[in-house]
């Protein structure tokens, strides 16, 4: 609907629960994993070490607030 209330991907990682694909999502300040299938939510933390190139390119997006 409009382009600056969420930004929602899917990534490549499946999800620790079904094994569906995880999305990445953000909401203004914050970014986070969530399984559309179970509807868990996961800190991104936890996924970091493991992050996809669409998780990097989700978070190049993010975080752009240099100075
Ligand atoms: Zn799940």
């Amino acid at each position: 609907m409009s382009y600056f209330t969420k930004r929602d991907e899917e990534t490549t990682l499946p999800c620790p629960h079904c094994k569906k694909p995880l999305h990445i999502a953000r909401t203004c300040h914050e970014v986070f994993m969530h399984c559309p299938e179970c509807q868990k939510r996961y800190t991104l933390q936890t996924f970091i070490s493991q992050a996809d190139s669409v998780m990097e390119e989700f978070m190049n997006n993010v975080y752009c607030d240099r100075v």
